[in-house]
């Protein structure tokens, strides 16, 4: 079974419009028609209308950060599924460690997420992950189980496969700390069997796990020829596009 790679660059708190529209040209002068991998481009709310015309008519799409699930109202500060579609979004990152570190998200919030998302035809890219003190105390799978299976309740086998999965481990993330290969892989199988579980193998083989936590070109190709691994959600190396393009390739590459 063939699953298609995708490298995501997460741009998170960094890069004015104009900033992300110029970086946008420089990957898309290099990787914009590339269609053997899905690259995706996730700027911060206020770059994403002048990044999303740099990738008219291109291969690479655009991710947002984060949503909220309701359709509209009293949410100040948040942007509704609705919102993305306008802004030709088809990407949203949802349940980034640094959403439920810093902003409180919940299992149960990730999940409602998740279900708008789909219900707006949005592709989520669902991230999951431990953080050192969970690995040290053994508990890195029991975690893992916990955010996947809560934030895909309700999710119809015949939706699964838009969603993608992060594994992020929380320690890997920004710190220069990557997981060894071994360590990714084994959650990226404890995940892909967790999906066979609740949905069936035929359904969890055509789901992409992403990787992400430190991933570099250095450290790509070793991470992207894992049997479970199928791409990677690209924080810091995506900020620039020779690192971010460097990483486009060993994923082809990879095939
Ligand atoms: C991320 O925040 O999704 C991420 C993987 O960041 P970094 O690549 O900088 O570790």
């Amino acid at each position: 079974m063939i699953r298609k790679k995708v490298i995501a660059g997460n741009w998170k708190m960094n890069k004015t419009a104009a900033e992300g529209a110029e970086l946008a040209k420089d990957i898309l002068a290099e990787v914009g028609r590339e269609t053997s991998v899905d690259v995706v481009l996730c700027p911060p709310f206020t770059a994403l209308a002048a990044v999303g015309q740099c990738l008219e008519g291109q291969a690479v799409k655009l991710g947002a950060q984060n949503m909220h699930p309701e359709k509209n109202g009293a949410f100040t500060g948040e942007i509704s599924a609705e919102m993305l579609r306008t802004l030709y979004v088809t990407h949203v990152i949802l349940g980034h460690s640094e959403r439920r570190q810093y902003f409180g998200e919940t299992d149960a919030f990730v999940n409602k997420k998740v279900l708008a998302a789909l219900a707006n035809e949005l592709r989520p890219i669902l991230c999951v992950g431990e953080t050192l003190a969970e690995r040290e105390a053994g508990r890195t799978l029991d975690v893992v189980r916990r955010q996947t299976e809560g934030a895909l309740a309700g999710v119809k086998p015949e939706q699964l496969t838009t969603v993608i999965i992060a594994y992020e481990p929380v320690w890997a993330i920004g710190t220069g700390k990557v997981a060894t290969t071994a360590q990714a892989q084994e959650v990226h199988a404890f995940i892909r069997d967790l999906l066979a579980k609740l949905y069936g193998a035929p359904l969890a083989q055509k789901v992409r796990i992403l990787y992400g936590g430190s991933m570099k070109p250095a450290n790509a190709p070793e991470l992207l020829a894992q049997p479970d691994i199928d791409g990677g959600l690209i924080g810091g190396a995506s900020l620039e596009a020779k690192s971010f393009v460097e990483l486009v390739r060993a994923a082809q590459a990879a095939g």
